[in-house]
């Protein structure tokens, strides 16, 4: 019976892309989705994806920190459970698929899966994290914090743009934010987290898949960079007397790219840099910049780091100019459990599609949940590796693909032992 509502024609794709549209609506604003935290179109989103989890047999609540959790119970009561979700927030003129796919394909799986009335030994609950993107009150992965139970309670007293504390913004919301600590699950109550979520890169649509399986979520470092030099006048200072820190750091960040290129798995990025006194007459003295570091490699980012600072530190010498450097951000990689790898690598092969293993560069839910429990991700194709953006896309072909893997997954997991 299961098998042959599968096959019905993207059956489920339709539904999630239709959903996806009605939850684009629930934006702040301008072009493309503006959803942040405790907000008036968070609470709209919620009720919304409620209604749906009600529809698929589950039963929903929002907690207090402001996840959404349907709970799609198992043969047995108190089961522990296989968690799948994402996050309903987006960035600034996001997109109407980060995060929000990896909510609705969930719940359109359970849909199907109520339908057969289909139960099993475990619960499934899927969970509509509160806030993954940190765009209110720059502090990422709050919903998965507070299910981990390393949320920050300090934090309720940090404001937003408009001087509105997260506490008073949960109140604002209908939740008690006192009750965030409660939140945290017992460890053994949890079987697993998986998360499916559009790629944000090239790789899957550069390689014509719709589908890869996440090994690892990259860790990152963040330095700042100074360089003083000395400044001059730009036209009685002749160049070989010069101790340009603008030059400098141009040649560091070529210094950067130069090395990132090279090795495979490492990306690195300046974002960042200004120059002072900065005027057009006058050589620059000082300059700052930042240096972003990624790779899946913990020891690969390390050893990255130290090669690159040395480097940098040559060409300073070289140039007459002093360099500080100081790490301004540093998280560790997070792998996946192969276990659940495997698990979704056969869920794959079994809907038909070719085998893909790749890389996260981008942090997610799964960096906190990995505190109480395994994760393992599923990456769908998107337009372009285009995220963050209104022009954010996929295919309803995509989107159906990407939750019969997760049907499949689901209908054929096994709890490690
Ligand atoms: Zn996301």
């Amino acid at each position: 019976m299961l098998e042959k509502t599968i096959k019905l024609d993207q059956n489920l794709g339709i539904q999630i892309m239709r959903r996806l549209d009605a939850l684009s609506l629930f934006s702040e604003g301008g072009d493309g989705v503006t959803r942040r935290f405790a907000t008036k179109e968070h609470r709209q989103a919620a009720e919304m994806i409620q209604s749906w989890m009600r529809d698929a047999g589950m039963e929903p609540h929002v907690d207090a920190a402001g996840n959404v959790i349907g709970r799609y119970q198992a043969i047995t009561l108190d089961a522990p459970a296989l968690i799948i979700g994402s996050h309903q927030d987006t960035v600034r003129q996001g997109g109407k698929y980060d995060g929000a796919y990896g909510i609705v394909a969930p719940i359109s799986c359970i849909s199907a899966l109520n339908d057969e009335g289909v139960h099993f030994p475990f619960a499934i609950e899927v969970i509509a994290f509160c806030d993954e993107e940190g765009v209110r009150f720059n502090t990422t992965l709050l919903g998965s914090r507070a299910i981990a139970g390393t949320f920050d309670m300090d934090g309720l007293e940090n404001t937003d743009s408009n001087g509105v504390t997260m506490s008073n913004a949960l109140k604002e919301f209908g939740t008690n934010p006192n009750e965030i600590p409660d939140l945290a699950r017992n460890p053994n109550s949890v079987l697993g987290f998986v998360e499916i979520h559009i790629e944000q890169g090239p790789i899957l649509e550069e390689e014509g898949l719709a589908l890869g399986v996440v090994t690892a979520i990259a860790g990152g470092t963040r330095l700042s960079a100074r360089i003083t030099g000395l400044a001059g006048h730009a036209g009685t200072v002749p160049m070989d007397r010069r101790n340009d820190a603008l030059t400098a750091a141009a040649e560091a960040i070529l210094a950067v790219e130069s090395y990132c290129s090279k090795v495979p798995g490492l990306v690195g990025t300046v974002g960042r840099i200004s120059a002072a006194p900065g005027a057009v007459n006058v050589i620059p003295g000082d300059a700052t910049f930042t240096i972003d570091i990624r790779a899946g490699d913990d020891n690969l980012r390390r050893k990255a780091l130290n090669d690159i600072k040395v480097e940098i530190k040559a060409l300073c010498v070289r140039r007459g100019v002093e360099i500080e450097m100081g790490t301004i951000h540093e998280s560790d990689g997070c792998q996946c459990a192969p276990w659940l790898i495997d698990q979704l690598d056969a869920a794959v092969t079994t809907s038909g599609h070719p085998q893909k293993r790749l890389i996260s560069g981008a942090g997610h839910d799964g960096m906190a949940m990995e505190y109480i429990t395994d994760i393992g991700m599923l990456f769908i194709r998107c337009e372009g590796g285009i995220s963050h953006h209104p022009a954010e896309a996929i295919s309803v072909a995509d989107a159906d693909a990407g939750a019969q893997v997760l049907l499949n997954f689901i209908k054929n997991f096994k709890p490690q032992t």
